[in-house]
């Protein structure tokens, strides 16, 4: 992966969703800010696309969860069993894994089953958790982290990230129509918006390429990325529903899709 100091530099590793597709893996975002590696969810499939991206696991700092479900979490336990090879010793920088409240608890339940197969060594892995009823801002490293939470699951949050030089991208998670993305996206220079199924085929807790687009158009972002498909979506013209209430600059993800801000 091409490194882009002090700017934040973005790839889609998986594009989908809990369906198994060769073509998208379950949902995962890589951002690069300086030397400090970010991943936002790890569904099934993150691993390998972060080697096909150059990245290895023990270069992640930070994994960013927005919500539990197994789609966006499946791959923490093998994530962290990983980092242990051959003897934990390659891991230097330590791993902050951040989400909403709860997460202390799903991550004791995996420790009650996985036990020290998933620990990493003595100060090499943090949890913070972030509230999950209103607005949350915290500082790491050389960017700046704001949640709001989101209409799916109650631990729901979405992240704004902002570089060192003011650049700023929303990652939404999973949601369904939601004020807060509108607020969180205000201006945003990329905003990575779920999509979950094309507009005749609304579901509870998921948007849709109008919906998106209709956030995307109220928030005034720079950039929409749409991401998380089912397969229904590459069977429907995603991009012409969209610009029902879109028409700035508009990506349909694809796993490995680098996106310039
Ligand atoms: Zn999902
Ligand atoms: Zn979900």
């Amino acid at each position: 992966m091409i490194s882009n100091d002090n700017q934040l530099a973005v790839t889609i590793l998986g594009s989908g969703t809990c369906v198994p597709s060769l073509k998208r893996s379950s949902c995962s975002v890589l951002m690069r800010t300086g030397d400090t590696i970010l991943l936002f969810d790890s569904g099934a499939g993150t691993m390998r696309r972060l080697l096909e991206a150059g990245v290895e696991v023990y270069d992640v700092s930070f994994v960013f969860y927005s919500h539990f479900h197994p789609d966006h979490t499946g791959e923490l336990v093998p994530f962290l069993f990983s980092n242990k090879y051959p003897d934990g010793s390659r891991r230097k920088k330590p791993l902050t894994l951040v989400a909403g409240k709860g997460f202390l608890k799903f991550y004791e339940n995996l420790k009650f089953v996985y036990g020290h197969w998933i620990e990493l060594g003595p100060g090499l892995s943090n949890i913070v958790e972030l509230d999950n009823a209103n607005y949350d801002m915290r500082r790491f490293d050389d960017f700046k982290v704001e949640s709001l939470p989101m209409e799916h699951n109650p631990e729901s949050i979405a992240y704004r990230i902002t570089g060192p030089g003011g650049e700023s991208v929303v990652f939404s998670g999973d949601t369904d129509f939601s004020e807060n993305l509108v607020v969180l996206s205000k201006d945003a220079d990329l905003l990575i918006c779920e999509s979950a199924l094309p507009d005749g085929l609304k579901v509870n807790g998921h948007l849709t390429p109008s919906l998106a687009g209709e956030i995307a158009r109220r928030a005034n972002v720079r950039k929409l990325v749409l991401t998380h498909f089912y397969p229904e979506c590459d069977r429907a013209d995603i991009e012409k529903e969209c610009r029902k209430s879109y028409t700035g600059p508009l990506i349909l993800a694809e796993d490995l899709m680098k996106i310039e801000i």
